[in-house]
């Protein structure tokens, strides 16, 4: 039986991890993978996240299983993190695995309740987005979003597009920080995408999964609120696995706002449903590290010091790369990079020049030309700044 499987596309950011493991070359750059790093090249624990976890070990006194949809401290703890002052009389949640496994259970929530809905999401998305969307079957068009000229999005085109998406459709969003791009609307333009899909009845879906990497905890779920508050369906698919640092703990939610009590009971019911066809009950110890800290104002006042060092990291570097640009330059054409927020930028590049800039100096990017900004360090700017200019950019 086994033998008769056919073999699954490698996924090309794993496999380019794999290439720059095997590159000898001293001073070789990985901007591939998305995953913080520091200065020195190393994903930290974060500080709030140890201490959580030395008073988990120390207070908890049995693993016994909790919910099918998590417990409700966490997903209290988070419905407040994302959402601020959260509707209770009509949201719904579940613990999930990571915010992929949000982002799953979303579109098999929005399936469940019509067979027949297509899915809108920006050219590019995060590529998974597409790889569980062909796995589901789930039919997709993709709506334009970046302007490869201006770097920037091309906020015409993108309103065109996802008027198409028809009532009972799903359009998915970057809630902050888009990947693989770093382009973002401004909060001007989050309220006409909001109008577009009050008028056609199309449910957004919200990726949120940089939440305090962009602009502050705060202001990053800014256009989720707006969002929230302006629609009367809404799903958000949110990651911890960023802003907590605990990436491997596969911790995430999946929230659900419906059109009143009986439209949100029912989607818990089928969103709880959906966690026990899956795996049953989520996994707990990530969601317990995310709840210790946000119930604990020292542990809360930590971590927010800490992820906004980690952000004030990503713009300096960002400032940083594009100031030398534009001396190496001569010209403004990089500023974009500045603009951009999150932990990527999408540079423009062709994929010749991505590759140019892997055999002559070892700088690993992925083949669209998206730059994980956390990669870098201020050592490393100039060697990036000048690859670029001599690819051709
Ligand atoms: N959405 C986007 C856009 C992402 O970039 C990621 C992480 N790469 C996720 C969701 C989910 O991450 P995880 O499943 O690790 O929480």
């Amino acid at each position: 039986m086994l033998s008769s499987l056919q073999p699954q596309a490698p996924d090309k950011i794993l496999m380019l991890m794999e290439e720059f493991k095997a590159d000898s070359r001293q001073g070789k750059i990985d901007l591939g993978v998305g995953v913080y790093k520091d200065p020195q090249g190393v994903t930290p624990v974060m500080r709030a996240v140890k201490a959580a976890e030395k008073r988990i070990w120390e207070e908890q006194t049995t693993k016994a299983y909790t919910g099918l949809a998590g417990t409700p401290e966490y997903r209290a703890a988070m419905a407040g993190l994302v959402l601020g002052d959260a509707p209770k009389d009509r949201l719904a949640s579940v613990a999930s695995v990571g915010g992929t496994g949000a982002i799953r259970q979303a579109l098999e929530l929005a399936r469940l309740a019509n067979p027949d809905l297509t899915v809108y999401v920006s050219d590019p998305t995060w590529p998974n987005h597409l790889s569980i969307m062909k796995f589901m079957g789930l039919p997709f068009v993709e709506y334009r979003y970046f302007d490869n000229e201006t770097r920037g999005v091309d906020f015409e085109a993108m309103k065109d597009d996802i008027a198409k998406a028809g009532k009972g459709d799903i359009v998915l969003l970057h809630g902050c920080c888009h990947n693989p791009t770093g382009a973002n609307l401004t909060l001007d333009q989050w309220r006409e995408v909001i109008a577009i899909l009050e008028k056609s009845g199309a449910v957004p879906l919200v990726d949120l999964a940089y939440q305090g990497f962009g602009d502050g905890i705060e202001a990053d779920a800014e256009a989720t609120r707006l969002v929230a508050k302006g629609l009367p369906e809404v799903l958000i698919a949110a990651s911890c696995s960023k802003n907590f640092g605990i990436y491997r703990e596969r911790t995430g939610i999946l929230i659900a706002l419906a059109d009143g009590e009986q439209a949100r009971d029912l989607a818990q019911g089928s969103m709880a449903y959906l966690n026990r066809q899956n795996f049953s009950f989520p996994p707990d110890h990530g969601a317990r590290i995310v709840t210790t800290i946000l119930e604990d104002q020292a542990l809360k006042s930590d971590w927010q010091a800490e992820v906004e060092e980690i952000r004030t990291t990503l713009l300096a570097l960002r400032e940083q790369l594009a100031s030398e640009l534009r001396d190496l330059s001569g010209s403004d054409r990089f500023d974009f990079i500045a603009r951009h927020r999150g932990m990527f930028s999408r540079l423009g590049a062709t994929p010749e020049q991505v590759a140019a800039m892997r055999e002559d100096a070892a700088i690993y990017m992925v083949g669209d030309s998206r730059l994980n900004i956390a990669g870098l360090n201020r050592e490393t700017v100039p060697v990036l700044a000048r690859a670029i200019v001599e690819a051709g950019l």
